[in-house]
């Protein structure tokens, strides 16, 4: 005999209760009044449409500073910059909040060194939330440090790396947190990425600035930040540059 207590009515309750969604109600949801922008796509999904900035064209570092405001200092060649060592990260002259960001690296072809130290970058959304930059191919490392990790806190879903040396690109999609006025973190960072047009990041919610050495927290930020690529010491390039304000 089961006594029928407030727990096992509920239980009950929910076994009488339908399992399909109720049916919407269409003048609940009115069409859009606004049209969408017409924007012109790129020649490829790898070009920029009409409405985007570009970054890095291969030719310029004009659009980018070291972290002191100074001229950013990587070199540019064939195309392409690439990290000049000790010269520390470089970052965007223009701040940057919610947005679909486009970038494309390689590691050094000549491979030097194991785990984290084979082919180290990152980029740093808003400066604080870094996706991991690595040459993660046939190259052992924690999970949520390879290459598309959100470094320190989620893992890739897969391992879509290209070998050293080959062109490789991101599709990023992010969502800036929100801050209150008081600086505290009311929605938390989210971020998609696309590595080589393979997803591995499924809009996961951030949990705060990328550190090496202990655990993610939020520090109230403006509402636009540069976006900033890090220099680790290793010779990664980069190209074809392009982000959309969302
Ligand atoms: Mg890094």
């Amino acid at each position: 005999m089961v006594t029928l207590t407030p727990e096992v009515g509920f239980v009950l309750l929910l076994a009488v209760l339908p399992l399909e969604l109720p049916a919407q109600d269409p003048g609940a949801f009115p069409p859009p009044k606004m049209e969408p922008p017409i924007v012109t796509p790129g020649k490829t999904s790898a070009d920029p449409p009409s409405d985007a900035i570009v970054l890095f064209d291969g030719k310029s570092l004009a659009g980018w500073r070291s972290a002191d405001g100074s001229a950013a200092k990587w070199q540019v060649r064939d195309g392409y910059m690439e990290v000049a060592p000790g010269t520390g990260d470089i970052q965007t002259a223009q701040p940057f909040g919610d947005c679909q960001l486009h970038i494309e690296w390689a590691t050094p072809a000549v491979v030097r060194g194991e785990g984290q130290e084979r082919g180290n970058s990152g980029v740093f959304l808003m400066g604080h939330y870094e996706i991991q930059v690595l040459d993660s191919y046939d190259n052992k490392t924690y999970f949520h440090g390879q290459a598309g990790s959100v470094y320190k806190q989620y893992a890739p879903l897969v391992n879509a790396s290209r070998p050293p040396g080959q062109w490789q690109s991101y599709d990023i999609i992010f969502r800036a947190p929100r801050f209150d006025e008081q600086g505290k973190p009311i929605e938390r960072a989210r971020v998609t990425v696309l590595h080589n047009g393979a997803l591995i990041q499924n809009n996961v919610a951030i949990f705060g600035n990328t550190y090496h050495d202990r655990a993610a927290v939020y520090t109230a930020h403006a509402p636009l930040e540069p976006l900033r690529l890090q220099d680790h010491g290793n010779l990664v390039r980069y190209r074809n540059i392009w982000i959309r304000r969302l």
